[in-house]
Order: structure tokens, then sequence, then C-alpha cells
């Protein structure tokens, strides 16, 4: 099948192997999950079953991230435990994907989980001398010293420095070799977890930076290169160029991923779905309103690569196509072949969902409900 890799800005055949080893960027769990999550776990969904139709078997890693600066932050405020706090949400959040009929991950690991691996991992890119610690505790990554930095996501300097500083990063933090190096370790604030590590001051616990820990849950369940990994478009910078940076610095071994694939984003009125404007529509509201066929449909009569606008109409116009499947007559059940090959022919296409879903829709046009309802199958539908 032919897949966009971002970082070749390419697209070009993909030959998977019997497995095909899959990271996606998974969530941290604070708060519901909204449209633009749905959007991106549903395009690997898709992705996962249109492999496994070809024969071929997936092994997919979706992380959560339950040790980072917004959970810690909303746990305080909220006066519970982080790891409470982060089982809660990231279990409603799965019930959602699941009432959404997406296919469970294979591995599920926790960063919390993770750490016993990212200290070494941290103190190997030390003895490469690839990162540097500071008095205080934190550790950067020298990406001075790190071969291709900003090659991955192409940004001019200027503007890698703005998204680095929008996105948490601390460019003025004091110390730093370059205000673009990105965190590692830091030391961990008085009542935060913490962990002793074999570097520094043996008196000052911390815990590791959120790049490092997604390339470490990577590595442990996958190995050190992998064949696709995945995410939404707002993570290309900084989160997975220091992902391809850490972790090929470290095993000398790459290319990290085999391919890149990135989803765009969901607006809401022509602003992007964040938690932080609160403009969100979430996943459960929706699925207590439509059936799980009328949100795939929405989402995927999207291509993942482009970023889109939600809007009542097209949730009513896709409510329209998914009873229109339901009820559509049986028609020329001996089209059934023909129309799955066909759709499963656009999913080839660098996963082509729009025009699947217009073959589809087509078909029951036609009044060919039988063939439609086994085509849609590819795409996640179920009776
Ligand atoms: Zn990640």
């Amino acid at each position: 099948m032919q897949l966009h890799d971002t970082r070749t800005r390419s697209t070009s055949t993909f030959v998977p192997a019997a497995t095909v080893r899959l990271y996606v960027c998974g969530i941290t769990p604070y708060d519901s999950a909204h449209l633009g999550h749905a959007f991106t776990y549903t395009v690997f969904d898709v992705l996962i079953r249109h492999l496994e139709a070809k024969g071929h078997r997936v092994r997919y890693v979706r992380n959560v991230t339950d040790l980072d600066d917004d959970i810690l932050r909303t746990a305080a405020a909220r006066d519970v435990n982080f790891e409470v706090l982060a089982r809660t949400e990231a279990a409603a959040f799965d019930t959602n994907l699941r009432r959404l009929g997406l296919r469970d991950a294979d591995v599920i690991p926790y960063a919390t989980e993770t750490v016993p691996a990212m200290i070494p991992m941290v103190q190997g890119l030390l003895d490469r001398e690839l990162a540097y610690q500071l008095p205080d505790g934190r550790v950067y990554a020298d990406t001075g010293q790190m071969e291709g930095f900003l090659s991955f996501s192409r940004l001019d300097r200027e503007t890698a420095l703005e998204q680095f500083a929008e996105k948490g990063g601390d460019p003025d933090a004091a110390g730093k070799n370059d205000p673009l190096d990105f965190l590692l370790w830091q030391p961990s604030a008085p009542g935060e977890p913490g962990w002793v590590t074999p570097w520094g001051d043996p008196s000052i616990t911390g815990r590791p930076g959120w790049h490092l820990e997604c390339s470490v849950m990577a590595m442990e369940h996958l190995g050190n290169v992998i064949d696709i990994h995945g995410g939404g478009n707002d993570l290309i910078f900084p989160h997975h160029e220091a992902e391809i940076l850490q972790s090929e610095g470290l095993t000398g071994q790459g290319p990290f991923a085999g391919v890149w694939m990135h989803v765009g984003m969901v607006a809401l009125e022509d602003v992007k779905m964040s938690k932080s404007l609160g403009n969100l529509v979430f996943l459960g509201d929706l699925l207590d309103r439509y059936s799980p066929w009328a949100v795939r449909h929405l989402l995927l009569r999207n291509h993942y690569r482009s970023g889109w606008t939600y809007t009542e109409e097209s949730m009513m116009a896709s409510a329209e196509a998914a009873a229109a499947l339901e009820s559509a007559p049986a028609g020329d059940a001996g089209r059934a072949d023909a129309l799955r090959d066909a759709v499963a022919k656009r999913l080839d296409d660098d996963l082509d969902t729009p025009a699947a879903l217009a073959l589809i829709d087509d078909a029951v046009a036609d009044g060919d409900g039988d063939a439609a309802r086994r085509a849609a199958e590819l795409l996640g539908y179920a009776a």
C-alpha cells in the first residue's frame, strides 16, 4: 500500500512485515475524550483493520502519559492522587473508544511504569555526550551535538522557538547550551513523584520529560526500530523530532520509525479544538446521540492528513448516511466482492477513507445494502 511519510514528505510504497509494529502517541488523561482524539485513533483503527484484512498482524502500542506537568497540576488542583486521576480518566477514555468500536491496543504502557527503563536511557545519552546535566538535577538533550536537528520538522529556527515556547518547552530556562535543548529529566517538586538516579546529586529525586517517555515506551514494547509511528500533527515538533534524535542518538540504529503518519486537527468554528481553549466536542456526548457508525462516518469522510471543522450540519448528514446504510434493502449481493475490493483499493492509496466512504454511500443509493454493509466493515462498521 501507499503511505505518506512525514519524514520524507513523500508518499511511497509501504511493504508491511508479517507483524507490523505500530506506536501511536496516547493521551494525557486528565479530561474527557474529544473529537480530535476520536479522529486520530479511528484513523489508526482503520489502518489496523486494513492491514489485518490483508493478512498481517499488527502489534499496536498506545501509551498513557500519566506523568507530566498537566496531570500533576490537575491532580493537585482537584486534591486527588495523580495516579488515581490518570487511571480513572484513561478508563473512561477507553470506554468511549470501545463504544466507537475501536480495537483495543495490544499494550497500553503507562509512563510511571516505564520510568525504570527511562533512567538508563538518560544515562546512555549522558555517556554519549548527547545530553548534559545541571547541578539542580535537570538533564537536557544537547541538540547542537545531535545530528539532523530540525530536519524532521523542517522548521526554521525562529518558528521552532515559537512552537517550542508555546508547547511547554522552556527556551529561556537558565543554564541551557541552546534555547531549543529539550528536557530529558527534571527534579521533582515537593509532593511530586520522584526517582533516584545514578547520575548527579543522590539527594535529588527527579522525573522524566515527556518526549523521553514516548521513546522508551515505544522501544520497550516494539524494539529499537518500529514500522509506523503515529499521532496528531501537532506532535511533529518538538515531540516527534525529539523522539527521533534521542532514540537514534542512543541506539545508533535507524530510522527509528519506517513511516511517520500524522493526523490533521479538528476545529470547532474554525478554531482547533483544545483543552486550553475549552472549545471541545466530546466523543461521549456524540455517542449518546448518534450511532457509532454515524460518528465514524463523520470522522472518515475527512482524509486523515487534512484538518477539518466540526459542524452540526455535517454530523446530521453523517447520521442520515448511517441510517440509510442500516435500512438499505439487500439489493444485488453479487456486487459485494467487487465493492469490498474497490474500497480496499482506496485504503491502499494512503488510507483514502473519503473515497472509500463515497463508494459505500453510492452503493446504498443504488439500493445494494448488503454489499455496502459488507464493504463498510472494512471501515469498522458493525451490524
Ligand atoms: Zn508521544
